[in-house]
């Protein structure tokens, strides 16, 4: 099934995009939940971490290197932020498009948000 970020990634709706390559994408969230709030998403449609498959491994390893990448662009990478992967209804998964948050700009508590 697609979701918006389906559509986010064949560019028929607009996002503030700050990072492409050929399998990931990073743009803003559109309801920012830190004065930095970037999701880091697979071209290739895995609706949530947990269905990610063997094959899907150097893309798994291309997210994670995405994430430095964004940190360096926003200039967080130094001070820190919190990546965040939510996987299905308990933890709040609304976009069944496996993504990243990137979220930065302030401190976070531990646990907790
Ligand atoms: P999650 O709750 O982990 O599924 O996160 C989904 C995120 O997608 C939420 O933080 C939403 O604010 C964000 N979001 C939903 N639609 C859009 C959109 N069109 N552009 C940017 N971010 C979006």
């Amino acid at each position: 099934m697609s979701s918006v970020f389906d559509q986010i990634i064949s560019k028929e709706i607009p996002a503030d995009i700050i990072y492409e390559t050929e399998n990931c994408l990073a743009f803003r969230d559109i309801n920012p939940k830190a004065p930095e709030h970037i999701l880091i998403i697979p071209k290739k449609p895995i609706t949530k971490l947990s269905e990610a498959k063997p094959e899907d491994l150097q893309l798994l390893g291309q997210l994670m290197l995405a994430v430095g990448e964004v940190a360096r662009i926003l200039h967080v990478d130094e001070e820190g932020f919190r990546v965040i992967i939510n996987n299905g209804r308990n933890a709040g998964q609304t976009v069944f498009h496996l993504h990243l948050h990137l979220l930065a700009g302030r401190r976070f508590d531990w646990p907790g948000l």
